[in-house]
């Protein structure tokens, strides 16, 4: 059995669109074919002009760190603690915050405007769970 993380996820209409990409390993947000407003999580309405004719948007490259807590309860017993689960957000898509599991750099280490690529994780039921991977910082600590 392959070792899962996280939560699982309650798959909705509106979500399903995300968790389908996810587990193609893309990251995939609302966005609103009337005014252009990106969403996450996925609603299936606009939180800016609250038109329900959402399309999917993919979002690509490097995120930023936003906010950050580490995790020291043992709520999953198969992910040990502890860790780091950072909200990240995307140069280019306002509006959209994604939080997951920071990897690639101990808890300690995680940090407000840090830079990370998108990466997944194999979760509960077959599904992909959105995680960030930490890019080595330039003065070349370890990853
Ligand atoms: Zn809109």
């Amino acid at each position: 059995m392959d070792a899962t993380v996280g939560i699982p996820p309650a798959v909705t209409e509106e979500t399903e669109a995300f968790w389908a990409a996810a587990k193609e390993g893309r990251l995939v947000v609302e966005g609103c074919s009337s005014c252009g407003a990106e969403s996450f999580p996925p609603r299936g309405i606009c939180r800016s002009c609250r038109a329900r004719t959402p399309v999917p948007v993919e979002i690509t490259g490097r995120g930023r760190v936003y906010s950050l807590t580490v995790n020291h309860q043992r709520w999953l017993p198969d992910l040990p603690v502890p860790y780091a689960v950072v909200l990240v957000e995307f140069p280019g898509h306002p509006g959209v915050r994604v939080a997951g599991r920071l990897r690639g750099c101990p808890p300690e280490r995680a940090a407000i405007g840090m830079a990370v690529d998108i990466g997944f994780e194999p979760g509960p039921g077959g599904f992909a769970i959105p995680s960030f991977v930490a890019v080595s910082p330039a003065d070349g600590a370890a990853a």
